[in-house]
């Protein structure tokens, strides 16, 4: 990569209204309280940037530079990002119909680094120095990881509840790590009244401009790997809906810039937990917002989010792919995880099985075809959630 990479970033719009923001100031939501979206002269980069030269550079995600916000090249952060492989189920599956894209090989083990990377670069360059956010617990640790590596600060706080290990690994990586007795809105609520009160920026998801911009990154990665073609669908596992959102951003601005198929989108599919599907049911009312979910529960954290402020970015997505929200359990989310790893030695996060339970469900209903090529996202490496007890004793001495 070039020293200085040619920039295209135009300003930021609105998600609801279309409303212009300017580029190069410091933006939270939009002047109508939604979450805004970044514009890029795509006519400059159609003429001046070719999609092969730069899926030719090393450096995972931030080879996407000419279609990300980051001006100086000083501010990026890196940490090793790798693209992220595409493992097909070919046990459990007809060749190369079912295929798994393995976030869980990124910087701090989840696909969270790739919108907290964009989101501390972002903060460097407009000159913050102390980030806050609340987390269930992949979010801190990438926000940690990339705010010590770009030397910025953070406060981050989740429930006390979270896994001892996501709450050690964001200590270790330098945050200052709040175990608050009260869910993730109301730690959410905390963090906004320092941000308010002028501690810190509120980094929270999608009140900030540019994690959405990262998890783009995951819409071209795919249509590159996949010689610049896309699945027939997609099913991603929906918690703030960051990454579904960002992927149909990402195709919208392929298409535009004809690097794929104009035709051929993906059909998005939102996953949630049963416990936990406030998409789900907003998508079956016909209704473009939602309503928050009561009494939150799954083994399935990441996906454990009752209200998402993009919920009718998330739904426009959905309705305009002819995709659809589905809801899985936690005994087929955990029959999902158990059958991939034996079958394909694959080992899934919750999230991430809780998308191949949604594939079967989705086949058993008649909602996709067997010959549908479909991309299941695994968000973060299997080894950081608990596993059922196992192992036989065996006695040397007998
Ligand atoms: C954050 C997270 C999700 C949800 O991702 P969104 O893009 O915010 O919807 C799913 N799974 C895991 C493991 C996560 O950390």
């Amino acid at each position: 990569m070039s020293s200085k990479t040619a920039h295209y970033l135009t300003h930021l719009e609105c998600g609801l209204t279309g409303e212009r923001h300017e580029a190069g100031r410091v933006h939270g939501l939009s002047r109508a309280g939604k979450p805004l979206l970044t514009r890029y002269d795509l006519a400059g980069i159609k003429a001046h940037v070719d999609r092969d030269a730069l899926w030719a550079r090393d450096g995972g995600f931030w080879k996407w530079r000419e279609l990300l916000p980051v001006r100086e090249d000083a501010n990026v952060c890196a940490l090793g990002e790798v693209d992220t492989p595409l493992i097909a189920l070919d046990n459990l599956h007809e060749t190369g119909t079912v295929i798994v894209k393995d976030e869980g090989r990124l910087p701090t083990g989840s696909f969270k680094a790739r919108g907290l990377a964009l989101a501390v670069a972002m903060a460097k360059e407009l000159g913050l120095k102390h980030l806050a956010m609340p987390t269930n617990g992949n979010a801190g640790s990438a926000l940690a990881a990339y705010a010590s590596r770009a030397g910025l600060k953070t406060t981050i706080v989740c429930p006390d509840d979270t896994p001892a290990i996501n709450i050690r690994e964001t200590a270790l990586r330098g945050a200052r790590l709040l175990k608050a007795n009260g869910l993730i809105n109301a730690c959410g609520a905390w963090v906004k009244a320092g941000a308010d009160a002028g501690k810190w920026f509120d980094l929270s998801t999608l009140k900030e401009p540019y994690r959405i911009e990262g998890k783009k990154t995951m819409g071209l990665e795919l249509a590159a790997q996949m010689g610049w073609t896309l699945p027939d669908v997609i099913f991603y596992p929906t918690g703030g809906g960051t990454g579904l959102i960002g992927m149909w951003k990402a195709f919208a601005e392929m298409r535009e810039l004809g690097w794929v198929e104009a035709e051929k989108l993906p059909r998005m599919v939102a996953v949630q937990a049963s416990g936990c599907a406030p998409m789900v049911r907003a998508f079956e009312a016909g209704m473009r917002f939602a309503e928050p979910w009561e009494n939150a529960h799954t083994v399935a954290a990441g996906i454990r989010v009752p209200a998402a402020i993009g919920d009718f970015l998330i739904l426009d997505a959905v309705r305009d792919s002819g995709g659809f929200a589905i809801a899985v359990n936690d005994d087929a989310i955990e029959a999902a995880r158990r059958d991939v790893a034996r079958e394909e030695g694959l080992l899934l996060c919750p999230e991430g099985a809780a998308t191949y339970a949604a594939y079967r469900k989705a086949r058993e209903e008649g909602r996709i075809d067997a010959d549908d090529r479909a991309v299941l996202f695994n968000c973060a490496t299997g080894l950081k959630y608990p596993m059922p007890d196992a192992g036989e004793a065996l006695d040397l001495n007998a």
